[in-house]
């Protein structure tokens, strides 16, 4: 097939985005991948920024979704590994509408394959070379083209896994997410409204390898036990709804991420560990990031001149990194056995939450990044 501006790999969230967010500049897109649909249905949600909220507004995909699967934040508690230790956000006292908006993983998926699908300059493509002067990676962490252009992308893992499901509580969330930060685990609960409306959230539960296969591998009440010991009965008694799956966690960066007539964007890029929920915000920022700078560019730079794909480059190597360190050093902190660590980290979480502006930088940071 020829004859396109942009071929975009890879239809996950990141690539349909920039695919909705190019077309919407006249620009032709070709978008591979779209036809290939998970086999199984994908039961994560997703927190979601108001800056990646903003971006699913501008592609007239956020009001597609419907209400039940979107749910905002309006408050979030954080407690670390010792009695007392907290740290509390609210969108009140942010200024903002809400903290972050909580977003079923499938649903997101089916909606942008529809919008995808009508948009009137997309073209869904097969496998195989597209002439197109400008290649945009999105195809995930384990990129195959990547790989191809021989661009290095340094993996460490964490030996961790995170266990994903739907949970159902007799207490209703009131719109407050909770995350517990217990040596090793990190626990998150995120308000949800599906299956049950007002009693329902989203689990995202990091452990160590062996504890995840364990995880997976009890029976429903035994999980649903393991569940009330770890969150203290604090949300509620939880009960699992349908499936739980579980993701390996890697930091990964890619060491280039542009040159003549490719781009790297999303997972493709940059994996972080979603202890903080950002590595969609992040892909989203760089759709936004390579979309603005390709509708600014000179009438005649080509799509694929490496100069301006550098301008995106420069826009987006200080988010991924500061994001993949400020994960990494969380989980490190909280990871440790070290008494001197766990006394640290304790007193920090009260110190952060006694000190209202840096309370607001941490939340405006990962509002926006
Ligand atoms: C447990 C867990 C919870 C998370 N929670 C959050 C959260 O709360 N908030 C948040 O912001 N992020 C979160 N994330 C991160 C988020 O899931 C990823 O950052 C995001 O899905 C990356 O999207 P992507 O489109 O870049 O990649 P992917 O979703 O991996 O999509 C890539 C697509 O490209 C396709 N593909 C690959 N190769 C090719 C090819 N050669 N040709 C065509 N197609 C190809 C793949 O099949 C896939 O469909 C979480 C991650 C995990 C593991």
């Amino acid at each position: 097939m020829k004859g396109v501006d942009v071929c975009v790999r890879g239809a996950g969230a990141v690539g349909s985005c920039l695919a909705l967010a190019l077309a919407r500049q006249g620009l032709s897109v070709a978008l591979q991948g779209a036809a290939a649909r998970p086999a199984r249905e994908d039961v994560r949600t997703y927190a979601l920024n108001a800056a990646s909220v903003q971006l699913l507004r501008e592609l007239k995909v956020w009001e597609a979704l419907p209400a039940d699967a979107r749910t905002a934040v309006y408050d979030m508690h954080v407690e670390g590994d010792a009695a007392g230790s907290a740290l509390d956000f609210s969108a009140w006292s942010q200024g903002v509408e809400a903290l972050a908006w909580i977003v079923d993983a499938a649903e997101l998926e089916r909606v942008l394959a529809a919008a995808v699908s009508f948009a009137p300059h997309v073209q869904s493509v097969a496998e195989g070379e597209v002439d197109a002067p400008l290649l945009a990676l999105a195809e995930g962490k384990a990129s195959s083209t990547r790989d191809k252009l021989g661009v290095a992308m340094p993996v460490q893992r964490y030996g961790q896994s995170a266990v994903a499901a739907r949970l159902q509580s007799d207490l209703a969330h009131a719109g407050v997410a909770r995350q517990w930060f217990r040596s090793p685990d990190v626990l998150a609960l995120l308000p949800f409204d599906r299956p049950v409306p007002s009693m329902s959230c989203g689990l995202v539960w990091s452990v160590p390898q062996a504890r995840a296969e364990a995880l997976m591998a009890m029976d429903t009440a035994t999980f649903d036990q393991a569940l009330t010991d770890a969150t203290g009965g604090a949300a509620g008694t939880l009960r699992l709804c349908g499936e739980r799956a579980v993701w390996p966690l890697t930091l990964a960066r890619a060491e280039q991420v542009c040159g003549p007539g490719w781009v790297l964007l999303g997972d493709a890029a940059h994996v972080v560990h979603p202890l903080a929920g950002q590595g969609l915000n992040l892909g989203l920022g760089d759709v936004r990031a390579l979309a603005q700078v390709i509708a600014a560019r000179e009438p005649w730079r080509a799509l694929g001149d490496p100069r301006l794909l550098q301008r995106y480059a420069r826009q987006r190597a200080l988010p991924t990194l500061a994001m993949g360190q400020l994960t990494d050093g969380l989980l490190h902190l909280f990871a440790s056995d070290l008494p001197v660590l766990r006394e640290l980290r304790n007193r920090g979480l009260n110190l952060v939450n006694g000190l209202p502006p840096l309370k607001r930088l941490l939340a405006s940071f990962a509002l926006e990044s």
